[in-house]
């Protein structure tokens, strides 16, 4: 369903993307781990042509382009298939938590505020905040905040979310609603892209966990398989650490 090849990525005179090959079923749970600097934001902010790519194809769905020949439309086309959960949750401060997840249903769907609020309501009942959808980011905790910035994606209903470091800013008290409503998108087979380092939600939700080293996937397969007995020397250095 989502079919990357030959991806490339340079900053200056840095490849930070080497050629990176995937493919995602729907419905499919993938987590992708790495020393940092490795190009894993890098991938996921290309995938949503956050960053143009320099080189390769990107195929979502029905729409297939070579990325360096992507027009705005396609770019545009992209985005509405591809739905983004940042780290530091990038809600917009002056709008509250309904507005905030409605305001891409309005201004990128052109959905009539009528309509991109009674979806928003739903998608607030469905992240547990339906009280919550009058309150501005401030005067939410960190993990309400980072709800909201899931349900956002979720009320896209694009095909894949990606998910970079959802947890990272977190207070530690937070983390666990977070990963918890992950889990819950992940049981009705959301496809999701999920940067982590939060080992335990790879080994019990991702159906596929990848390794990055130096702008390459180094390795892939089932979390047990790569947790246990990882092949290349890379991955077991890196899992020597965070494990
Ligand atoms: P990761 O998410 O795995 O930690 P990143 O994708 O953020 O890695 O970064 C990969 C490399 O690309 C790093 O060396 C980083 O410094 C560099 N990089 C990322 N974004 C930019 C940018 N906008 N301009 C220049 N270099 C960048
Ligand atoms: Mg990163």
């Amino acid at each position: 369903m989502i079919k990357v090849q030959g991806l490339v990525k340079r900053f200056g005179a840095a490849t930070v993307l080497d050629g990176i090959d995937l493919e995602i079923q729907q419905g499919e749970i993938i987590v992708v781990i790495g020393p940092s600097g490795t190009g894993k934001s890098t991938l996921l902010r290309c995938l949503n042509f956050l960053e143009r790519p320099d080189a390769g194809w990107l195929q979502v769905g029905d729409l297939s382009v070579d990325v360096t020949q992507a027009r705005k439309a396609d770019i545009l086309a992209l985005r509405r298939r591809t739905a983004f959960v940042f780290q530091n949750y990038a809600l917009f401060a002056n709008k509250t938590a309904l507005e905030n997840i409605a305001e891409g249903l309005i201004v990128v769907n052109r959905w009539t505020k009528a309509r991109a609020h009674a979806r928003a309501r739903e998608i607030l009942e469905r992240i547990g905040l339906a009280d919550k959808a009058d309150a501005y980011p401030a005067s939410l905790s960190g993990g309400q905040q980072q709800r909201v910035g899931i349900g956002r994606a979720m009320a896209a209903q694009a095909e894949v979310i990606l998910f970079d470091e959802p947890t990272s800013s977190l207070d530690p008290e937070w983390v666990e609603e977070v990963l918890s409503l992950m889990k819950q998108l992940a049981r009705e087979r959301q496809t999701m892209l999920v940067v982590t380092h939060e080992m335990g939600f790879a080994r019990d939700v991702a159906d596929r966990v990848i390794f990055m080293d130096g702008g390459r996937i180094v390795e892939q397969g089932v979390p047990s398989h790569v947790f246990t007995q990882p092949q290349d020397a890379r991955t077991r250095d890196f899992l020597r650490k965070v494990l």
